[in-house]
């Protein structure tokens, strides 16, 4: 037998297509800023014509298969690396946190187990402990990262059941004596339906509850809807409150919806998915107040904390309820040790890759100071941004001090929603098929409008004044449609 197998290429190689792979990043980025944002459309038959050359019987060398797919995700992609993607909270990583990713994925710790990973898993814990206390929940507060919010938030959902209904580990919801529902508001994001369903509870257990006018769950209808279903014999177990919803960045009443869940005996979570980050400003911390009542809550990494996909967090205050609800043992895994649980027995999650050093890394080397003042930064940016479009006589129809901005043209609106929503999304693609930069169309409470996030760190108010003079010039184009 050969001394090495044929995997082992050797350090040499490894140093040598490190450094190309660095090299490749390196330039993608700091060249995506003069090309389009997105490309002019998927090209569908063509990357599979070409990923077609790609039969995994013959090898390819090193170097042409890593230029040639650093241009094809180059080419046929949105780039949430450019400094006018105003989109869907997918950041511009940070150098800190790609190189993060890099030595998580070389080292490879494996993160099920706490013996097998101790430094790894205490060095996840230390963030996730850094963020409970910047959103106020207790010191004994446990949780982990997760792929991102969606796992967070079925986490919570999970935990919430477990600590409801001492029956739901065993007999799971056919074993109730009625079925479960939760209250989320009507904008809130709707992983809570695909949660709904792949708990078991099924899609009707969502009630979404309206909205008021600013796009907060209204919390009378929520009282109606809650006595209707305690009348009906439902059993409520959980309300959620949204901080930052994901198509107008409205703020749910916390203090409110943690009283109401304390009145009801509900588990309180917040979903903070995108706007947990300002718990990092002392400036923008009172936005999320109520959020340290809450039982349990989601902020993702990935998103307006610039790092890499995929990291989110999950935190609950009830350690004890998440070790329940995930427990397993087996008798391949490594003993428990005593100092933390083990990983893969309090989340979803096995075999976990160690997506908390790119977060770890880019808090210790850029200091939380930092981060406070790009996120007040983007903030500043969102009202510079509000008040163009402002003066150029769009009409916001969203209430956020959040950096997410929606307007309407009024000429648009007059002829009613359908043909609303016909012309913003023609504006908007006007805009994405420039190239000049990327936004979306949305609709808040049925209202047709255009969406634009301060999304990037790399955003400058240059970059906000390119945007709004391509988005006149858009509407201007489709003028006479209106
Ligand atoms: C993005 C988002 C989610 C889903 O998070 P993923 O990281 O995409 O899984 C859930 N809730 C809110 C409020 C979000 O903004």
């Amino acid at each position: 037998m050969e001394d090495k197998g044929p995997l082992d290429v050797g350090p040499e190689e490894g140093a040598r297509l490190l450094a190309a792979v660095a090299e490749l990043v390196v330039g993608h980025i700091s060249t995506i800023p003069d090309g389009p944002v997105a490309p002019a459309g998927p090209d569908t038959a063509l990357i599979r014509e070409r990923l077609a050359g790609y039969d995994f019987e013959r090898p390819a060398p090193a170097d042409d298969a890593l230029t040639d797919v650093t241009e094809m995700l180059r080419r046929w992609g949105v780039h949430t690396t450019h400094p006018r993607y105003f989109g869907l909270f997918n950041p511009t990583p940070t150098w800190w946190g790609v190189a993060g990713e890099l030595l998580a994925a070389g080292v490879n710790p494996q993160l099920a187990a706490y013996s097998h990973a101790p430094a790894a898993v205490e060095m996840e814990r230390h963030v996730l402990r850094f963020m409970a206390a910047r959103l106020g929940l207790p010191e004994a507060s446990e949780g982990g990262f997760t792929v991102g919010g969606a796992e967070a938030n079925l986490t919570a959902v999970v935990v919430a059941l477990t600590r409801a209904f001492d029956d739901y580990a065993r007999a799971g919801v056919r074993g109730l004596p009625g079925s479960p529902v939760l209250y989320a508001s009507a904008e809130s994001h709707l992983a809570w339906l695909k949660i709904a369903h792949m708990t078991g509870l099924g899609r009707d257990a969502v009630r979404l509850v309206p909205v008021d006018a600013r796009h907060r769950m209204d919390l009378d209808r929520l009282r109606e809807i809650h006595a209707a279903d305690v009348a009906a014999g439902f059993l409520p177990f959980l309300v959620i409150g949204t901080a930052g919803t994901t198509a107008g960045g409205a703020l749910d009443p916390l203090p409110e919806l943690s009283a109401f869940a304390v009145e009801h005996g509900l588990h309180f979570h917040v979903d903070a998915a995108w706007a947990g980050a300002v718990a990092l400003s002392d400036r923008l911390r009172p936005l999320l107040a109520g959020v340290e009542l809450a039982d349990s809550v989601t902020v993702d990494a990935h998103k307006w904390l610039s790092a890499p996909m995929g990291a989110g967090m999950f935190l609950t205050r009830h350690p004890e309820a998440l070790a329940r609800s995930f427990r397993a043992s087996t008798s391949y895994m490594p003993g428990e040790t005593a100092d933390a649980p083990d990983p893969y027995a309090t989340s979803v999650q096995w075999s976990r890759r160690f997506a908390g050093l790119k977060v770890f890394l880019a808090l210790a080397v850029a200091g939380r100071p930092a981060y406070a003042a790009q996120l007040e930064r983007d903030v500043r940016l969102g009202e510079l941004l509000a008040r163009l479009l402002h003066e150029n006589g769009w009409q916001r129809i969203n209430d956020t001090p959040l950096p997410l901005v929606c307007v309407a043209a009024p000429e648009a609106e007059r002829s009613g929603p359908d043909h609303s929503a016909t012309w913003h999304a023609a504006v908007a693609d006007h805009v994405v098929t420039s190239g000049d930069a990327w936004i979306s169309t949305v609709r808040l409470a049925g209202r047709p409008a255009i969406r634009i996030c301060l999304t990037s760190h790399r955003t400058t108010p240059a970059d906000v004044e390119a945007l709004v003079s391509t988005l006149t010039q858009a509407r201007a184009a489709h003028q006479s449609s209106a």
